[in-house]
């Protein structure tokens, strides 16, 4: 009779997985390989990945200059460490010295549940309520966060959906985020609210409408960006949007600029000249909230 293949234990985090040959534990990081335990996945350094011609972001593309990260030991976060809450040292901890300063590297992982992705969608259309659900295949994968800047963020993962909730809701949201973050397409829908298709480097796509344009901010910060440029090419300047309308005569830009004041009043809560410095409500002279 032959004996059944030996499993080894992997201690690499507290789960303490039992691996038969050939196989992976639980997280598909470590594995059995001949009854040794291996990592999965390769140690990637960018001088190693440049080198190799492998897919890079941008920022590591460019020449680096300062030295503040060496590039021969530049560890990414990929393959390199162990899990959280880590009770043994990580596996890499790298060391050099720059400029005569000791510069120490140690990567550890974090585990999924932990993870989540915060998506910047620009596009100036309301796409919910601040606080209403994000799903993917009608599972509940995140919410409509804080918009920021103009753009409307969406805050998707998080322990409650990877494994708080139903599994295919924990299934979904991570096939979600992996999807986000491989660049790939992800349609959304927004309770209350509009369907997306987003993916990151591409204009997302609201309720079918490719988006093409995006405003650059809100009418006051528009004149503060463009007052020097119409002045003298007209006698006033609206800028209607639905956060702030700016009106060119009556905002600081055109108080520097020595823009005379043309008597076009617009409807709204108006903030003043003499605005009360520090009130929430009065940002600067010359804009109207509609
Ligand atoms: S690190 Fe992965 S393979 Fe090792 S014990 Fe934990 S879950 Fe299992």
């Amino acid at each position: 009779m032959s004996q059944a293949p030996e499993k080894i234990r992997c201690d690499a985090c507290p789960v303490m997985c039992y691996i038969a040959p050939g196989q992976t534990g639980a997280c598909d990081r470590y594995a059995n390989d001949a009854g040794r335990i291996i990592r999965t996945d390769p140690v990637v350094m960018l001088s190693h990945a440049m080198e190799g011609g492998q897919r890079i972001v941008p920022f590591a593309a460019r020449d680096w200059d300062g030295a503040a990260v060496p590039a021969d030991t530049f560890v990414t976060g990929i393959g390199a460490g162990t899990t959280y809450p880590d009770y043994k040292p990580a596996p890499f901890i790298v060391s050099s010295r720059v400029d005569g300063a000791d510069m120490v590297t140690v990567v550890t992982e974090a585990i999924f549940s932990y993870c989540g992705v915060k998506v910047k969608v620009d596009t100036d259309r309301f796409l919910g309520p601040e606080g209403a659900m994000v799903r993917v295949q009608g599972e509940p994968v995140g919410h409509v966060t804080t918009a920021e800047y103009g753009s409307q963020m969406l805050s998707i993962g998080g322990i409650h959906h990877l494994t708080g909730g139903s599994k295919a809701e924990g299934r979904i949201t991570c096939a979600a985020m992996l999807a986000l973050c491989n660049g790939e397409a992800v349609e959304m829908q927004v309770d209350g609210g509009s369907s997306l298709v987003v993916q990151a480097g591409c204009p997302p796509i609201v309720d079918g409408t490719a988006e093409r344009r995006m405003r650059v901010g809100c009418g006051s910060a528009t004149i503060g960006m463009f007052a020097s440029q119409w002045r003298g090419l007209v006698d006033e300047v609206v800028v209607v949007d639905d956060h702030i309308t700016g009106v060119v005569s009556e905002h600081q830009a055109g108080k520097v600029l020595g823009w005379e004041p043309t008597g076009i009043r617009i409807k709204g809560h108006r903030s003043t000249p003499d605005a009360i410095s520090g009130s929430a409500n009065r940002v600067s002279a010359g804009e109207a909230r509609s």
